[in-house]
């Protein structure tokens, strides 16, 4: 008889009580012991959520990350906190958070100063992991605390329990070796405290352990290869079962590997894997479990039930109960329950399901290969029904989109002239000084703009009043950067709560969900608009808040777009077509928007691209596809303008080495980038690969309340002129000022303003 089973349920609650319950604790509003309890509760009621599995993953729930839970679990301490005194679970938000992390019921004098981990995204998710760290001294030690107490409480509340960790292979991979030594070296040390884990749970009456390898569907080195074959068969003795797990990919050449590794069965995602799987049945051993990923764990979208069943029957004949099948990776990455949604779209509501629907699909297909088809009529029924009305839908093909689409050529993405032709023009028009100053385009979201928006979502604000209020935020915005100097001006973006909802509540072709949170890190969630239609941009997004900001001022207004690519990136996507094509119907709405700036008058347009490379695919053979679809989109968003009319783009992050060619070929007038805390080193791909146009590298860093001096700003700039010409240098800082204080942003772009004085008059 086939086996279902779960990778992982989310944790932050349906409404999200985790994270209110999180940051009342990091505030002192809320006690330790009520924090404990309410992890127990939600930790009993999604098991409850998934009852009639066969197995349920048990240590799925971490308070802040799964991978800092495993570094707990293995003793794998940063040094910097490993003497620390006092409670656990204080101690692990320390290193999560930093020092701020001090519960003020209990602050540590002693612990002011420590620094919090890393975080980077988990595989191609939008979720972030505390950074394992590692150096040549490291020692590991099993702490096997939190697995126990879970396990005992799955056990008195009858759960068919499965613990879930992270293998150590993918564990040491995602770590960094802080003094550059050779984590590999640690893999016999670590391996030891797994065997020891693994008899834990085997002395705790556990018959099956899901092992987390996810690293292999990416690209492995021999080295990491021979670490996979060394670690399993080192624990080949343990005596509990291990499930191997990967998703998020397929196997492919690493496939001979995943299949002969000595463990009792493997997990592979059917959804974005599903060409792996003739070739791995064809290798198949007899005696070992092939758990089948079939419900997409990373997407919105209800299975097509009777497709998966057309290639599952087969598949269960002939494994019999060697089949197992799950989500294709843990739920983690979707919202917890449709059935939460009460103002969703009622045509477009049955077509979606959250965690809870999915582990509902897959009961019906449990059901439908052990009974018979039969035995889920009704359900096979309505599934099929809520398909055909989304596929028959006119909100979600429009034939006007797709030739648009279709029509799409060359020409559209390429602008009239080259570079230096352009520069020249626009210099004639907006006649600017070297090193000019500008911002990235958000200013302080402050208390009274929350006010009036709420008030205006709520009813309890008319839209005149709402205008006149954002109206209000621009006008003191403009005031300040005249006052201040500023060359290029922003308009503020006070009307945006989001860079894409913002967007997306303007496109048809998007719905909005109340509670479909996502866990971004801790106690941080996003909620990903969904695009479930062709996109259609029924009326300019943003022409009225940019020519009001503009008729304030002489000097130039930004007017201030996101792109396609971080539009797409960070929603909910279509599972009917290829993103890439989304993606152009999105290029072509932000054109329209571009054009209509244009038109207004607009002289200077900015169109942001934070999201650009978080897209990049798990496999580098596969970047040069994206990469050449997305910079595609940039360019057609961009590119339908005048030559003097000065296009800028802005990408807050770091990483340029490797798509930096991509970067260029983007051939944005003006990019802005994060560099301040690399002292612009990272001016060195750029410099390297003779970046033609201009950029501003970030002159300070906006996520701390630091106000940097103008000696600070003057030398970084000095550094950076070291590598890019100064006259294609702007002055500005690293990312939009939405989360800083008008005291703290005042100051620094004073600063910031006369550094660049300074900087002309030597120059
Ligand atoms: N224009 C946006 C802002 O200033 C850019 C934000 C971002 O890059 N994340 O807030
Ligand atoms: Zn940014």
């Amino acid at each position: 008889m086939i086996t279902v089973h779960n990778l992982g349920f989310p944790r932050i609650g349906a409404t999200r009580e985790l994270k209110f319950a999180l940051e009342a604790y990091w505030k002192g509003e809320f006690a330790r012991d009520a924090l404990q309890d309410l992890g127990a509760r939600l930790r009993k009621r999604h098991w409850e959520d998934q009852a009639g599995l066969d197995l349920v993953p048990v240590g799925d729930f971490a308070f802040y990350d799964q991978v800092l839970d495993m570094s707990f679990t293995l003793g794998n301490l940063p040094e910097r906190v490993s003497n620390l005194k006092g409670d656990q679970l204080d101690n692990y938000f320390r290193v999560a958070r930093g020092r701020s992390a001090q519960s003020a019921t209990e602050p540590h004098a002693c612990c002011s100063n420590v620094a919090a981990g890393e975080m980077t995204k988990w595989f191609d998710t939008n979720y972030h992991y505390i950074v394992p760290e590692f150096s040549a001294a490291t020692e590991f030690k099993l702490d096997a605390t939190r697995l126990v107490e879970q396990l005992g409480e799955a056990k008195r509340q009858g759960v068919k329990a499965k613990p879930v960790i992270i293998g150590p292979v993918t564990y040491l991979a995602l770590g960094k070796a802080k003094d550059d030594s050779n984590k590999l070296t640690l893999l016999p040390s670590l391996l030891d405290v797994y065997a020891q884990l693994l008899e834990t749970l085997a002395e705790q009456g556990v018959e099956w352990v899901q092992v987390d390898e996810p690293i292999l569907v990416t690209e492995l080195t021999q080295d990491w290869q021979h670490a996979l074959n060394f670690a399993y068969h080192q624990l080949k003795a343990c005596r509990v079962k291990l499930l191997l797990a990967t998703y998020f990919g397929q196997l492919e050449e690493n496939r001979y590997l995943a299949v002969n590794l000595p463990v009792a069965g493997l997990h592979v995602d059917a959804v974005t894997g599903r060409d792996d799987l003739q070739p791995l049945l064809n290798l198949w051993p007899d005696h070992k479990v092939l758990s089948l990923g079939v419900i997409n764990g990373r997407n919105i979208w209800r299975t097509d039930l009777t497709a998966v069943l057309d290639w599952l029957e087969p598949l269960a004949k002939r494994l019999g109960d060697k089949l197992w099948i799950a989500p294709s990776c843990s739920l983690l990455h979707v919202p917890v329950d449709l059935s939460s949604e009460q103002n969703l779209d009622a045509e477009i509501k049955p077509w979606l399901a959250f965690a809870v629907q999915k582990l509902e699909e897959l009961r019906v297909l449990a059901q439908g290969l052990r009974a018979g088809r039969a035995s889920v009529r009704e359900a096979l029924a309505a599934n099929q029904a809520a398909l055909a009305s989304r596929s028959a839908s006119p909100r979600v093909m429009n034939p006007v989109v797709q030739r648009a689409v279709a029509e799409i050529d060359a020409k559209l993405s390429t602008r009239n002239s080259n570079y230096a032709r352009r520069a020249a023009e626009q210099a004639k028009r907006l006649k600017l000084p070297v090193y000019p100053t500008t911002t990235i385009g958000s200013f302080p979201q402050t208390v009274e703009i929350r006010r009036a928006r709420s008030a205006f979502k709520a009813g309890t604000l008319d839209e005149t009043g709402y205008k006149k209020a954002m109206q209000a935020e621009i006008e003191r915005g403009v005031r300040e950067q005249e006052a201040l100097g500023l060359d290029v001006l922003v308009h503020g973006e006070a009307e945006r709560n989001d860079m894409v909802e913002y967007f997306g509540e303007q496109l048809e072709g998007y719905v909005f969900s109340q509670f479909g949170w996502v866990q971004s890190y801790g106690s941080r969630c996003v909620k990903p608009p969904i695009l479930f239609g062709d996109i259609r941009r029924p009326k300019a997004m943003t022409v009225e808040w940019t020519t009001y900001a503009q008729s304030l001022t002489e000097k130039p207004m930004k007017g201030m777009l996101t792109g396609p690519v971080t539009i797409l990136n960070w929603s909910f996507v279509r599972d009917d077509q290829p993103r890439s094509t989304s993606c152009r119907q999105l290029a072509l709405a932000i054109r329209e928007e571009v054009l209509d700036l244009e038109k207004a008058g607009v002289r200077v347009i900015q169109i942001d691209e934070a999201a650009l490379r978080e897209g990049l695919p798990l496999r580098r053979a596969q970047w040069k596809e994206y990469l050449s679809w997305a910079i595609e989109c940039f360019r057609i968003a961009a590119n339908g303008v005048a030559d003097q009319t000065q296009i800028h783009t802005h990408m807050c992050y770091s990483e340029f080495n490797d798509i930096i060619a991509s970067v260029a070929d983007m051939d944005a007038d003006v990019i802005t980038i994060e560099t301040s805390r690399s002292d612009m080193q990272l001016l060195d791909a750029f410099d390297n690969f003779d970046y033609p146009n201009e950029i501003g590298p970030g002159v300070y860093d906006i996520h701390s309340p630091n106000i940097p001096t103008q000696e600070h700003i003057v030398q970084l700039m000095k550094k950076a002129a070291e590598r890019i010409p100064a006259s294609r240098l702007w002055v500005n800082p690293d990312c939009g000022l939405k989360t800083r204080q008008w005291a703290e942003v005042l100051p620094a772009l004073t600063n910031m303003v006369a550094a660049a004085k300074l900087l002309r008059e030597a120059a």
